[in-house]
């Protein structure tokens, strides 16, 4: 071990490869090698890092993927130029805040194979990551702040505990790949769909029943998503229940729609009434006849073929939820929209899309 650190300090690489060599502590040699940019340590048995790493003020790639570490040591929030930090299979359980905001320079971090979990909310400092990968440890959620790692372009969930994303993900405006099978996902987050550059999307071996609101705008190129609950198309007849709007629902369709006329009066005195603009904001519109709606709408599904749809050579269709206005919408002739069966959506979840829902998430 000696030969290769002389070799290092002496000469002119800036490289040390400490792999597999049954180390139990990183060598005090290793601190003096000032121009240390690279420095491998898979395969051993280090459980902790000392102080003294941070001298290393120029490394940038750290391997530690294979050794006895039971948390993220906190001297790694002082390596500021690490760019690279590898930690796959050791046992970390938990990944404290402050290492998080001294790491504002890493690109890739890989910490899968571990018992994680959970991870803070600190997560946001790591402004510059772009590969986050955390397959097979035992997240049960993931932070909204992860939405603000806004250079994300590969981030692996797989093998997680996850029953569910935050909304938020969708500001990770360049995420490429998103891998997030083998977890409990009954749902995926609705705004997905604004995620421009996703190609890669693997939603295997999960319990979702459809995809989320305008999905096959993703540019997917690939998709894997067998191994879910997905609704089929069985149709038969449905009771319809008389849809009465509440007096809420009325005034908020009629401001909506009078918002969209920007000689209105309603479009040009709406900014003044903050409470009133993020309570519009929550609106959405109807799939059909682009008319908006507030809290009130018929949860219905259509069936999406990738291959003719979104141009990807899968070959089976998938389901996805669509949003209308009303009955009178779903009752017109010529459209693919069905609405589904909410008894067996919710309880077997492989139930077929038959009858209409009346949502109304919105209280009062
Ligand atoms: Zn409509």
């Amino acid at each position: 071990m000696e030969k290769s650190v002389a070799r290092v300090l002496y000469g002119q690489g800036t490289s040390l490869n400490l792999t597999s060599r049954k180390i139990k502590a990183v060598p005090e040699c290793v601190f003096r090698i000032k121009k240390l940019s690279v420095l491998q340590l898979n395969n051993n048995s280090i459980s902790a890092l000392p102080a003294e790493l941070r001298s290393l003020r120029r490394l940038a790639e750290l391997h530690l993927g294979n050794n006895a570490l039971k948390e993220l040591p906190a001297v790694l929030g002082h390596l500021e130029s690490l760019k690279k930090l590898y930690l796959f299979s050791n046992q970390i359980t938990v990944v404290a805040p402050e290492v998080m905001g001294g790491l504002h320079n890493l690109v890739v971090l890989n910490l899968n194979h571990n018992q994680i979990q959970r991870l803070p909310p600190e997560i946001r400092s790591l402004h510059g990551l772009q590969h986050l990968s955390l397959l097979d440890n035992q997240l049960e959620e993931v932070p909204a702040e992860l939405g603000q790692l806004t250079s994300l372009t590969e981030l692996n969930l797989t093998s997680n505990n996850l029953s569910g994303l935050p909304q938020q993900l969708y500001q990770c405006e360049e995420l490429t790949k998103l891998y997030l099978a083998r977890n409990k996902l009954t749902s995926l987050p609705e705004g997905i769909w604004a995620l421009r550059k996703l190609q890669v999307l693997d939603v295997a071996g999960n319990k979702l029943f459809m995809f989320p609101v305008r999905f096959h705008l993703l540019p997917l190129r690939e998709l894997h998503c067998e191994g879910n609950r997905f609704v089929r198309c069985e149709p038969m007849s449905a009771v319809q229940d008389a849809e009465v709007l509440s007096l809420k629902e009325l005034v908020a369709r009629f401001v909506l729609l009078e918002d969209r006329i920007r000689s209105s009066l309603v479009h040009r005195m709406l900014p003044h009434y903050p409470a009133l603009t993020a309570l519009a904001a929550a609106g959405s519109c109807c799939e059909l006849c682009l008319n908006p709606f507030l809290t009130t709408w018929l949860e219905c599904v259509h069936f999406i073929s990738p291959k003719k749809d979104m141009k990807m050579t899968s070959v089976r269709v998938v389901p996805v939820r669509a949003l209308l206005c009303s009955y009178k919408c779903l009752n017109t002739q010529g459209h693919s929209y069905y609405g589904e069966d909410p008894s067996t959506v919710s309880v077997s979840g492989e139930g077929s899309c038959k009858q209409e829902r009346d949502q109304n998430s919105g209280g009062d």
